[in-house]
């Protein structure tokens, strides 16, 4: 493509192509060229004191997404991942194996599409009672990051803590049903995502639990960023430390595949109308329902995401009977 252009001396590239942005003036579109002693730098408007060249320069291909970026053999293109989670400045997607031999290439493709992110890394499953992202770094460095949701800011380390940036609609869903004046408990609060949407947004009094350390002190970290006053962060098992909590008008009990163990647990802390916001992973709603029917009105429920091809990850909003 034909462009004006200056030629400038190597040694003032870097200052002239800075004053070119500064002004406006230089054609982003347009590839440098650059010799062994001069660059000729396409430009979209005249500029005093330089010689004005008309050139033909090289177009930047435009990249929809970073597949664009990626460098890999033709006939394993359509393995690449369409969709990748966003956690602060970290990115964390699933690979097939065939594409391990190319996961720097691909991580580097990422790093250069998302300017912003510094860390990208697979995701090869969430582990044990902590529920921790297991994660290999394939460019970048650094998991420790400040992720923004609902306009609150949650500071975390995805490979130290469970943290799920798809739950962010479902915890903007229960914060809006939270009245001024409750007293909630989030037994199972991870970073505390759930705690720190609603304490921002509600008059309310919180006890946040978690059996994880790490998660507790970045919760720790989020009371501070967020300016918040309302949240009891507890480090323990649930089974230890809800006794001593007083009753909830609402409790959050996100741990998909093991709440259901902790129900009685949280009617122990319960009085009739509390509110208990259930997460279950399942394949089989119907027994669900029935083994909650006795207790509880089932006053809400719904998938939140899917979660394998059998099985999603339903809500259950529960009134105490
Ligand atoms: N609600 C969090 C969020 O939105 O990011 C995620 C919670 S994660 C799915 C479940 C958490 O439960 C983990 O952080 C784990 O450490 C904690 N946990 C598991 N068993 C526990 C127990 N018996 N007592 C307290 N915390 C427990």
């Amino acid at each position: 493509m034909i462009s004006k252009a200056i030629k400038v001396d190597l040694k003032n590239f870097n200052k002239t192509l800075n004053l070119l942005k500064q002004k406006g003036i230089l054609n982003t579109k347009l590839k440098i060229i650059k010799g062994e002693e001069f660059a000729f730098i396409p430009i979209i408007d005249t500029i005093n004191d330089y010689e004005i060249y008309e050139m033909d320069f090289e177009a930047y291909k435009k990249v929809k997404d970073y597949k664009g970026l990626v460098n890999i053999p033709k006939d394993l293109m359509k393995l690449l991942p369409t969709s990748y989670d966003r956690i602060g400045e970290v990115i964390i997607l699933k690979l097939p194996e065939e594409l391990y031999p190319y996961a720097e290439t691909i991580g580097n493709a990422l790093l250069n599409f998302h300017k912003n992110m510094k860390t990208v890394a697979i995701d090869l499953g969430v582990k044990g009672e902590l529920r921790v992202r297991q994660l290999k770094v394939i460019s970048g460095n650094g998991f420790f990051t400040i992720h923004k949701e609902n306009g609150i800011r949650i500071a975390v380390n995805p490979a130290d803590v469970y943290f799920s940036p798809r739950l962010s609609g479902e915890r903007k869903r229960v914060m809006d049903k939270v009245y001024n004046g409750e007293i909630i408990i989030d037994m199972f609060c991870g970073a505390g995502p759930f705690s720190i949407l609603i304490a921002k947004n509600k008059n309310v009094d919180i006890y946040a639990i978690d059996k994880n350390p790490s998660a507790i002190e970045y919760l720790k970290m989020s009371i501070k960023l967020n300016k918040i006053n309302n949240i009891r962060p507890i480090l323990g098992n649930v089974m230890d430390v809800m006794e001593e909590l007083p009753f909830a008008d609402r409790i959050i009990m996100d741990l998909p595949f093991y709440s259901i163990n902790f129900i009685d647990l949280a009617l122990r802390r319960s009085k009739r109308g509390t509110i208990i916001h259930l997460y279950i992973i399942t394949d089989d709603v119907s027994s669900i329902l029935k083994s909650l029917e006795n207790r509880f009105f089932v006053i809400g429920q719904g998938v939140v995401h899917g979660y394998s091809p059998k099985e999603d990850m339903y809500f259950f909003d529960l009134e105490v009977k």
